[in-house]
């Protein structure tokens, strides 16, 4: 049977930011209603140990994030959580099972204009920082920042709240389990991809094998770059994962990765792909 390292499902496409290196189509599919996420997990549980909570959106935006984390505990799964900050308002539950990994974006908390408000929210993150590294909590915590030359303050910030040399050329350990973690820059394809026609390039994609991704509204896409929905490969709602993996696009897609080709136009520009061009050259 199909195992995969970790599953994206998406419980909402809202995060109340407006980062200028995100796609601006949030808000349009809403919250995945809980029958539709329990569903979605009873299929899931088969094939994966590891759901991440994250396409778009932000999970803890989510007012019953409990009761999604209290399905994922009843279905035996770990979750990831990727967040903002800015909704961290109450942390111990993020300390516990089934919570295995919180990802902050730091990027996201630097695009907020207000000043002030930006310094309660990177208080609030590092309070939960500091409560972890002191806890005996399994949970990690990344602190994610991009390579961008214009994060300079942002490790400003962060020199001073740990009182330890932090740069952009490595990852960070700052406590137990507590990292933050340097990321290339990503840029989203979406604008470009609708103009190619194609197809059958060289390239290679973990997508499919390793993990795929299920928006708010249970449509199947084959990773969490896909956040427009272009390559809907069935909806959970009523495909099982067996019949959607079944299906000709989908064999399609994992064949040609597997051979180093590229079947669908929309993964032709994909910067995230391109970071493995070098195996196929
Ligand atoms: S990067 Fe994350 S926090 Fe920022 S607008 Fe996009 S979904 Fe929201
Ligand atoms: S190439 Fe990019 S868009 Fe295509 S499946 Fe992989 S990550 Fe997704």
């Amino acid at each position: 049977m199909m195992k995969f390292q970790k599953i994206y499902i998406e419980i909402s496409d809202i995060c109340g930011l407006d980062c200028s290196f995100c796609p601006s189509m949030k808000n349009t599919r809403g919250k995945m209603p809980l029958w539709l996420f329990q569903k979605a997990l009873k299929d899931c549980s088969s094939y994966t140990k590891l759901i991440a909570l994250h396409i778009l959106g932000d999970p803890l935006k989510m007012p019953n994030i409990r009761e999604y984390l209290a399905i994922a505990t009843n279905y035996n799964l770990n979750v990831e959580i990727t967040t903002s900050g800015v909704y961290l308002n109450e942390f111990e539950f993020l300390l516990k099972s089934p919570i295995r990994q919180v990802n902050i974006s730091l990027d996201a908390v630097m695009e907020i204009k207000s000043s002030h408000l930006r310094k309660q929210i990177f208080r609030k993150i590092f309070d939960f920082c500091r409560t972890r590294m002191e806890s005996q909590s399994e949970v990690f915590i990344n602190l994610r920042i991009q390579k961008r030359a214009q994060n300079k303050e942002l490790l400003n910030i962060l020199q001073e709240e740990f009182k330890m040399p932090i740069s952009l050329d490595s990852n960070t350990r700052i406590g137990k389990k507590t990292i933050i973690v340097v990321r290339e820059p990503f840029l989203w394809n979406l604008e470009s991809a609708k103009s190619h026609h194609i197809k059958h390039t060289k390239g290679f994609c973990y997508a499919l094998q390793t993990h795929f991704g299920i928006l708010a509204n249970g449509d199947v896409v084959p990773c969490c770059i896909d956040v427009g929905g272009n390559i809907i490969l069935g909806n959970i709602a009523k495909d099982s994962i067996a019949t959607i993996f079944n299906s000709n696009r989908t064999k399609s897609m994992i064949k040609g990765f597997k051979s180093g080709i590229i079947v669908e136009s929309f993964c032709i520009d994909c910067s995230f792909r391109k970071q493995f061009d070098w195996f196929i050259v």
